[in-house]
Formats: structure tokens, sequence, C-alpha cells
């Protein structure tokens, strides 16, 4: 294997089996996944509760369209609006993230009659025309332009910028609450309360993208609610059926009263529906986002305490961890996954991004920090 393999994106670590925050071999090695699984399992894998809620709706009833009331849609949407924020009454079912961000958009062109969109340095919101034309790297969008036009970006963070570029004409500013593939950035306090006054003003709506944030994975079941503030859209999708394709916006009413016809043919399939609401009562019954958020806080102070002066620091929030580096990521995390059967992400050059499952405890994390330490640190380590 060469280096320019794994940075593309080949592992040769053929994956047979998962459970909980590990996966294994078919020899049976064990690794685990701080990262392997993208945020899509924040029960752990194969978790015994949507796998019996999925085994029994495939076996019962594989699809109807969204037209026909299905049990197993109505519990998922009962559970997804319970789970939203005060305020979001009113959700559509997708297959994926960037579909559940198209929609947003689309939606909130529909409901402001505006056209721009304010949208963030270091986004990323998908990768179909609409949601890539709100993303900000120019390697995913330039080979493919022109995308859906009218798209303004602005510093993220910065309140000032943002109050620039809002106006009558904005239908939407979207904004991730922690930019996730850009590198785990935190905005300042206070930013994501002035996105929310700045659309109020403007008659805009606000987009909180929760693709990779939601689902518990910052402490909180919304990353929004650690932040006091309600958008106008709601997206989610990646954890939303513990590994199942499956997406959702849920949105204000002025929103669902505003939007003209959108739809998929496979909205609200039956089998992932299931997998939602298995998902959902599950994080919410056994309280997982307070352990993501208490161990989130363990492994963070771990790996300051562990890494010191060989990083830049460790940001995010829950288990939502970027460690910047003070070298290459993929190097790094190439060195985890193959001398030390952790698999973690790069988020940009030199960010190392942690997303492992909701349910790890303290002794994954002392497992952590410990390969981190061997990898980052090596030397620091040696005497102990
Ligand atoms: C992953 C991600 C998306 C895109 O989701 P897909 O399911 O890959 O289309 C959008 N927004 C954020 C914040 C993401 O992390």
């Amino acid at each position: 294997m060469s280096d320019h393999d794994f940075v593309s994106g080949g592992k040769p670590i053929p994956i047979e089996r998962g459970e909980g925050a590990s996966l294994y071999t078919g020899d049976g090695t064990e690794y685990v996944d701080a990262g392997a699984s993208f945020a899509c399992t924040p029960l752990g894998h194969s978790h015994p509760a949507v796998v019996e809620a999925v085994q029994e709706q495939v076996e019962k009833l594989t699809f109807v369209d969204s037209s026909f009331p299905v049990e197993a849609r109505e519990n998922a949407y009962a559970s997804l609006i319970a789970a939203t924020p005060d305020g979001l009454e009113s959700a559509w079912f997708c297959n994926s993230g960037t579909e559940a961000n198209e929609a947003a958009l689309k939606f909130a062109r529909s409901a402001t009659g505006e056209s721009t969109i304010v949208a963030a340095t270091r986004s990323f919101h998908g990768r179909t025309m609409g949601a890539l034309a709100a993303t900000w790297k120019d390697t995913y969008k330039k080979p493919f332009e022109p995308l859906a036009g009218d798209v303004e970006f602005v510093p993220y963070g910065d309140g000032e910028e943002l109050a620039d570029a809002v106006d009558d004409e904005t239908a939407a500013v979207i904004l991730e609450p922690i930019q996730g593939e850009g590198g785990i950035n935190v905005p300042p306090t206070g930013y994501l309360e002035t996105a929310r006054e700045l659309t109020d003003e403007a008659g805009a709506a606000l987009v909180l993208d929760e693709v990779q944030t939601g689902m518990g994975r910052t402490g909180s079941m919304w990353a929004c609610e650690n932040a006091g503030v309600t958008p106008d859209i709601l997206t989610t999708a990646k954890g939303l059926g513990n590994g199942l394709p499956v997406g959702a916006v849920a949105v204000q009413d002025w929103i669902a009263d505003g939007a003209a016809s959108h739809n998929a043919t496979f909205s609200g399939g039956p089998v992932v529906t299931a997998a939602v609401h298995a998902t959902i009562s599950t994080l919410v019954e056994e309280d997982v986002p307070a352990n993501a958020a208490e161990i989130g806080e363990y492994l963070t102070t771990e790996l300051e305490a562990a890494l010191g002066d060989e990083i830049r620091e460790v940001r995010g929030e829950g288990l939502l961890i970027g460690i910047e580096l003070k070298r290459g990521a993929n190097r790094i995390a190439r060195d985890l996954a193959l001398e030390h059967q952790v698999l973690a992400l790069p988020a940009g050059r030199t960010v190392l991004r942690l997303l492992p499952p909701l349910v790890i405890d303290e002794s994954h994390a002392d497992q952590l920090v410990e390969a981190l330490s061997a990898v980052i640190a090596p030397d620091t380590n040696a005497d102990q």
C-alpha cells in the first residue's frame, strides 16, 4: 500500500463486523472506530434496538410510497419532532445530508420569495449542485461549475461580516453550528444568536446544518440547543438512522406553509424510518447525549494533558473533537490505523477528527489517548 492509496481514501483494512465502538476484520483484529463510521452510528455498530426494528420492518413491509400512512414513518416523525427544539413542528424525510440541505435551500427560497444564500468560508453542506454551491472548498466545486448561483460567502464566526451580507434579498443563511469537515471550527459565543437576529430582521431563513453535529454528537441532541438558538430549518442525516441512509429537514410553520412542491420517491420509507424511530428512542431513553458530553470532556482533558506541547489545540464539543496538529493529519491517521488499530479521520491538512460512537466509555477514551500519544508524541511516552 502506498501513502497515496491511503490518502485518496482506500484503506487496506477489510472490515467484516461491528459491535459498539469496535470494528473487526475477518481474522478477528479489533479496531476502535473513532471516525470510520463518519458520525453515522451514534449508538455504536449494529445496535440491537436498530437491528431488530429494521429486521422486523423489512420482513413486514419493505416499501410503500409516502402518500400512504405507515406506522414506522409516523413513529419516526413523532419522535423526530419531539426531539427537535420547540418551534420546529414539521419535517420531511430524505435519503442523505446533501439532499436535506438541497431541500432546505429550496424551502427557504420558496417561502421567502428571495434567492440569495449566505454561506460561510470552510463550510461543507454536501456534493449535489445546490448544497455544493453553498460549500466552500474550490476543489469540490470548480470542475462542476456552474452550480446553483447566488451564494455569497462570509468568514465563519464573524458576526459583523454576516451583518453586512444579510439583507432584504437574502433567502437563507446556512451555517454548521460547529464546522465538521472544515476542521472542527467552533464559532465565538453569540455568533449563532447574531445569525438568528439578522435573519429575523431580514425575513430570511436561518438554516442550521446539523448533519454532523446533531443526534447527540455535541452533548445535546442538537448543537443549536447549546447555543440557545432555534433555526427556521434544521437539517440532519448521518447519525439519524444509526447507519441507514436517511436524512430529514425539520422546519418552522412559516417555512412549511410557504414551501413549494418538493418530494422524493424514497422519502420516509418504512425500513429507514424504523431505524430512525429506534435510534432516536434509544438516544433519548438512554440519555446518550449526556454520555457524549461527559466522555467528550474527559477525552478532551486527557488529550490536552497527554499531548500538550506536541499539538496546537484540541477543540470541539462533546464527541466532535478536532486535534490541530503541528504536522500533516493524513500520516497520523494512517499510523494510528496500521500500528494501533485506531480509526480516525483527517479534517483538512493538519486537523485530526475524532467522531466515535457516542456510547464509548472512559476505557475507550484512555485507549484513544494512549494510541494518539504513541503516534504524535512517541519520545515523551517512551519514558513512561
Ligand atoms: C456529511 C455532511 C453533509 C453531507 O451529507 P451526505 O449524507 O454525505 O450527503 C452535509 N453537511 C454536513 C455538515 C456534513 O457533515
